[in-house]
């Protein structure tokens, strides 16, 4: 693709995003920058940004051919990738099948209780509010996505959930929860967008209940440099 990357629209916490010569696409670069706890532990995870980058392209290209529409467009480098230019949904979508983390804690559950069905929620991204818990009437009511677009993202995610779960279950890996976001292409289509990682799914070992994800670095287990390497040898 003939394409000159043009200067940053954007820095988050994990990625930068870069405007094109086209102008329906932009440029995620993603760095190995880590952040917990809402910003209050910050550090380094070595080639994170290289896992994530080629991980979330090898499983939103198997997603595209399971029928999801996503963002992705091209990968450039071990760094770099063209994605279509979406309005992101200001909605975190989580999914879990395991109880884990702020469930449990919320909940009283103890981690690593198998739900009886997968479960939605959502969060309002909103740094200054810290990501509030909200549910679908909050999302109409504060005219954050209609209600087509809210029942095209719960559909589009519990079926995300299911062809993840059966390639992860293949690398001996179980998907205990993860996150999702939305974006709305120029004509109002819904697709996935965002990243689909280590730092952003909960990733057990099927047999050993080791973790394999972003929880080594937000509970100071250690371990996650290697984790993060290993996800990608599984699965890649
Ligand atoms: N998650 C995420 N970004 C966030 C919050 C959560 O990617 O800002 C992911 C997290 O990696 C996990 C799932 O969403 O796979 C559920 O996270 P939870 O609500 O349990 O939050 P935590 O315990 O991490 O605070």
């Amino acid at each position: 693709m003939n394409i000159e990357i043009r200067e940053q629209l954007y820095e988050g916490k994990a990625k930068q995003v870069f405007l094109t010569s086209d102008p329906e696409i932009v440029m995620v670069h993603y760095k190995d920058d880590a952040t917990a706890g809402d910003g209050a532990k910050k550090g380094t995870i070595r080639d994170k940004g290289v896992v994530n980058n080629k991980l979330s392209n090898a499983l939103m290209q198997k997603l595209e051919r399971e029928g999801i529409p996503t963002h992705y467009v091209e990968e450039l480098n071990d760094r770099d990738t063209l994605v279509k230019k979406v309005d992101i949904v200001p909605l975190e979508v989580i999914i879990r099948n395991v109880a884990a983390g702020s469930f449990s804690k919320r909940m009283g559950v103890p981690e690593g209780t198998e739900f009886k069905r997968p479960t939605i929620e959502f969060s309002y991204k909103n740094d200054d509010l810290h990501d509030p818990f909200i549910n679908s009437y909050y999302a109409l009511a504060l005219d954050l996505a209609t209600q087509e677009e809210i029942d095209t993202i719960v559909e589009m995610a519990f079926k995300i959930n299911d062809i993840l779960k059966d390639i992860l279950l293949k690398a001996n890996i179980r998907l205990i929860d993860f996150k999702l976001e939305f974006g709305r292409l120029p004509d109002g289509k819904i697709v996935l967008a965002d990243e689909i990682s280590p730092d952003t799914c909960r990733f057990w070992d099927a047999t050993t209940g080791a973790h394999l994800d972003k929880d080594l670095f937000r509970r100071d287990l250690g371990g996650e440099e290697d984790a993060y390497q290993e996800v990608m040898r599984r699965l890649l």
